[in-house]
């Protein structure tokens, strides 16, 4: 089929993530995608900074993925896992079990990242009512956070940033405190935990859990916040008996320089939530993983189970990739490889600093961002890097990549510098002031 016949197509009958079918924006059509590349219909070649949305961290159409992908679909693409199991999952739970930190030792495999969430939300909500407290069933977070699109999960996610008010009225509502806002590398003071800490302590009784995303919060703002507030995080929530679930959809399998968010601080939630990069970006799949005590607690009452058990449950094909992608982090030196990342972007970006209308620039593990003063102006910013080669997609006044941990340096300098590039033309790439 012709390429603008696809165009069309899409135009007249797709609809895209938080898109108008009305006032569409331009897309481009995909038409192969190997290592650090995307290839598009017209022939451009573009090197990738995004990795399909924090997942494809070791490269597309990796050779053991697809060799993972296609022994499975030889064996069984699926089978119903009420009732049954198989290697791909139980292996996988194992492993996953085995790579988290402290007692997160019970796996609940599921769609998504969204759908991941709720699990744990519901794990926190069966715990209490298991211990007799059904009425704690609020959940406390921090503001500029983001869990997903789904109903439970958006109640949790940034009021404002979230654009979820349209749905305030069947949202449960939550308790909010201030987002951390001591930087990554910058000065600890308890002073920014102490709000949280108070809404905590006057509303225990209501409280099942607190959740949020461990050091970097994505999709709300790209922060990189200071690791101590997790400590302290975690022994206010223990002093309440309260639980604590962190969000690693994004932070997991390596992204922030650290195999887990958690891991900069040192500190074990009690229910976990991973997705994106599991599959090293070739499937959807989600997990939630509680701790021993939380699942048998919860098992422990009426109804004796927990309640939850998706179609697709513990997918072989998803499982197996996913373990093909485990195995690659543990041969492939993620972490040499994201320090060099991390880096050179460091460097490569830093003169983008100086320009009047970047508000800031910052690094970690690999992922970095430049902070414009305005909201870009999407079809004008896509079509500019489009046209230098490479594939990033900005969000409000955020430019930021994180690239496949397999990007060479001269690609990685190519993306850096095509930002530099698009970043310094401050007439059509950002939206007029208001
Ligand atoms: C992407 C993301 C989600 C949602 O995952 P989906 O797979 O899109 O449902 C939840 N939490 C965080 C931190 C994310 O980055």
């Amino acid at each position: 089929m012709a390429n603008n016949d696809i165009i069309a197509m899409d135009k007249r009958h797709a609809w895209h993530p938080y898109a108008s079918v009305t006032d569409p924006l331009p897309v481009y059509e995909a038409q192969s995608a190997s290592d650090v590349r995307i290839r598009l219909a017209d022939g451009t070649e573009l090197i990738d900074g995004m990795a399909s949305w924090w997942c494809a961290v070791h490269g597309y159409n990796h050779p053991d993925l697809n060799r993972a992908a296609t022994e499975q679909l030889g064996a069984m693409s699926h089978v119903m896992f009420g009732g049954m199991t198989h290697s791909p999952a139980a292996g996988l739970c194992a492993r996953l079990a085995e790579l988290t930190p402290g007692d997160l030792n019970r796996v609940f495999l599921c769609d998504s990242g969204s759908v991941s969430v709720e699990v744990a939300m519901k794990m926190a909500m069966q715990y209490m009512a298991a211990r007799g407290d059904p009425d704690r069933c609020r959940f406390l977070t921090v503001r500029r956070g983001y869990h997903g699109d789904t109903f439970h999960a958006m109640s949790v996610c940034d009021p404002v940033n979230g654009m979820h008010s349209l749905f305030s009225g069947s949202l449960p509502r939550q308790f909010f405190a201030p987002e951390p806002g001591i930087a990554y590398d910058g000065e600890w003071d308890d002073t920014d935990i102490a709000e949280l800490a108070e809404t905590l302590r006057a509303n225990r009784d209501e409280i099942c859990a607190v959740i949020l995303e461990p050091v970097v919060q994505g999709a709300g703002g790209m922060r990189f916040y200071h690791p101590t507030y997790l400590r302290r995080l975690r022994e206010l929530c223990d002093e309440q008996g309260v639980l604590l679930i962190f969000d690693e959809i994004a932070t997991g399998f390596g992204r922030s320089g650290e195999f887990w968010g958690a891991d900069h601080a040192g500190v074990a939630p009690d229910i976990m939530c991973v997705g994106k990069a599991i599959t090293g970006g070739y499937m959807t799949l989600g997990a939630t993983i509680a701790t021993d005590h939380v699942a048998e607690t919860i098992c422990s009452a009426d109804p004796g189970l927990f309640m939850h058990g998706p179609t697709f449950m513990g997918n072989p094909l998803a499982c197996a990739v996913a373990n093909a992608a485990l195995d690659l982090l543990e041969q492939d030196p993620w972490r040499p490889r994201v320090k060099a990342l991390e880096e050179q972007m460091r460097q490569e970006f830093a003169p983008c600093a100086e320009l009047d209308h970047v508000t800031d620039v910052r690094v970690l593990g690999a992922i970095g961002v430049v902070e414009l003063d305005r909201p870009v102006v999407m079809a004008e910013i896509q079509k500019q890097f489009v046209e230098r080669g490479v594939w990033v997609r900005p969000f409000g006044r955020l430019v930021y990549v994180m690239p496949p941990y397999v990007m060479q340096p001269d690609d990685l300098s190519r993306l850096t510098a095509a930002i530099r590039e698009v970043v310094e033309r401050d007439d059509d790439i950002r939206q007029d002031a208001p």
